[in-house]
């Protein structure tokens, strides 16, 4: 989509500093980090937010959730652990409209629930 923030950075369009790729998913760290590591993974596909994903374009789910470990090990989260965090529509304060998942490790505050 040409005027997503998240296309653009997937697209190398806008600097961003990677931590993972792969043909299906793109991760980097978050320009405003709300915990000591904090990584936004997003798939290569543009999907709004979790109200569009359907079952035609759901393994983007799927992809990104199979790539999380490896994310997690090269941040070094794998055994102090992570949230995993996804923000949908305006009452969750979801900024912008590309899926994403926000990873957040590095301390134990900031649990939500
Ligand atoms: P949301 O609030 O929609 O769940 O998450 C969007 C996230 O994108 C926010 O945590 C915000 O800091 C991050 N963000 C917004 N613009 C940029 C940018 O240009 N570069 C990077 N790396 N992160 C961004
Ligand atoms: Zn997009």
């Amino acid at each position: 989509m040409t005027d997503c923030l998240f296309c653009k950075i997937i697209a190398g369009e806008i600097p961003s500093t990677k931590v993972f790729e792969n043909d299906k998913v793109y991760a980097f760290r978050d320009i405003a980090p709300q915990a000591p590591t904090h990584i936004v993974v997003v798939p290569r596909t543009h999907i709004a937010c979790a109200n569009d994903i359907t079952p035609e374009n759901s393994k983007a789910v799927s992809d990104i959730f199979e790539a999380i470990p490896a994310i997690a090990k090269e941040a070094g989260l794998e055994k102090s652990g992570y949230r995993i965090v996804n923000n949908c529509g305006a009452d969750a304060g979801q900024t912008v409209m590309h899926l994403h998942f926000h990873i957040l490790g590095g301390t134990t505050g900031g649990k939500m629930y």
